[in-house]
């Protein structure tokens, strides 16, 4: 079996570097709050374009920070796509406010800012709940629409975070989601573009003042001068020095393995022209690719048949959030969300790493041809 995401192949690369590196956070023993986290938050900050970084233990920690923040909370709407993975909704109800499901475009699968509007006015009309934060999704690793949802929330006064779990890195006409967001957050769970060799997270802001709350939250509340005063309530949320040291290593070659990533996704749009309906990123966009889409009518036989090949794949999300039982109560947006249930009967992510060869993807596109070529 081809491996989905190979992980190895980067690690044979740079195993050295991360050996050595978790050896040194052994020898001086710091396994919280050590040096390397500090070193990885300045790097961070400054690959994301953003002024401030804090690491935290997970993509979905690094999202509720910000809400937690702005004091979002009973009665507040936070409008965000379905067609995404829990935790990009699963932080509204952890503050007691209400997620309002928003549709995704038919290309990109990103946030449709006309659904965004639609929504917003929906709420606005239903009198019920005040329209307070919109978080977007660089889902499968490219940048969502920024200029527009942004312009839709500053018009409205509604706060913006940028989920870049999958796509922490990607840009917009040259510019990071930082740009138009109030926060940006990341995941660095293994299989995501930066990951580590466990659990992490990091949120990033612009502001100074709200990152000495959101550090002061993710630290029980502690105020700045006193540990053992707390200022507010707050919650345990820390990257150890161990994962940061790895992330350090891993950063390095980043850059590089989004170069690296963007040709795979180049030969595979090639290859196969045709035959599956190959991605579509936004104009001026460049993706970090944590997955390749392809969509085909088919998508269950086609996806069997690559089983049998050797090849495996991946659906997601073969549920949009709001028809999953933990969130089918939340209101959707005026309009519904036609595009998400549509497309999650289509889609199929092909492997994808930054170590994927051509000759590998040669023989994935030869396996969907055969599919295709059969009257698949
Ligand atoms: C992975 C992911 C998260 C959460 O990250 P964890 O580190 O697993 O908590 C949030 N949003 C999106 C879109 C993700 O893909």
């Amino acid at each position: 079996m081809i491996p989905f995401i190979d992980l190895q192949a980067q690690r044979a690369r740079i195993a050295d570097k991360i050996d050595s590196a978790i050896a040194r956070v052994l020898a001086h023993g710091q396994f919280i709050f050590g040096p390397e986290v500090k070193t990885l938050e300045g790097q961070l900050a400054a690959f994301g374009g953003a002024k401030h970084c804090i690491a935290n233990a997970n993509g979905t920690d690094a999202l509720v920070l910000p809400l937690w923040a702005w004091g979002v909370g009973e009665g507040d709407a936070v409008f965000c796509p379905s067609f995404t993975f829990a935790a990009t909704a699963e932080i509204v109800p952890w503050v007691q406010a209400t997620p309002v499901f928003v549709d995704v475009l038919p290309d990109t699968y990103n946030m449709d800012p006309a659904s965004l509007e639609a929504a917003i006015a929906g709420v606005k009309k239903a009198g019920k709940l005040t329209p307070k934060v919109v978080i977007a999704v660089d889902l499968f690793g490219q940048p969502a629409d920024y200029p527009a949802i942004s312009a839709i929330c500053k018009r409205e006064g509604l706060k913006l975070i940028a989920d870049s779990a999958q796509g922490y890195g990607c840009t917009l006409a040259g510019l990071h989601p930082m740009h138009w967001a109030d926060a940006a957050t990341t995941s660095f769970f293994p299989a995501k573009p930066l990951g580590c060799y466990g659990d992490g997270g990091a949120t990033l802001s612009n502001d100074d003042a709200e990152t000495v709350l959101m550090r002061s939250i993710a630290f029980h509340g502690a105020s700045g001068d006193d540990k053992y005063n707390c200022a507010r309530i707050g919650m345990n949320s820390r990257l150890d020095t161990i994962q940061a040291a790895i992330l350090i290593e891993k950063l390095a070659i980043f850059a590089e393995e989004i170069r690296a990533r963007n040709e795979v996704a180049n030969r595979y749009a090639q290859m196969l022209e045709g035959l599956v309906t190959t991605p579509k990123v936004i104009e001026g966009g460049i993706s970090t690719w944590a997955q390749y889409v392809v969509e085909h009518e088919k998508r269950d036989a086609l996806a069997a048949h690559l089983r049998e090949a050797g090849v495996p794949t991946a659906q997601y999300y073969p549920k949009p959030l709001h028809k999953q039982t933990a969130y089918e109560s939340f209101p959707v947006g005026a309009g519904g969300l036609k595009v998400s249930e549509d497309i999650a009967h289509r889609v199929l992510a092909l492997p994808m790493h930054p170590y994927l060869d051509g000759q590998t993807q040669t023989k994935i596109a030869g396996a969907i041809r055969e599919f295709v070529t059969a009257g698949g």
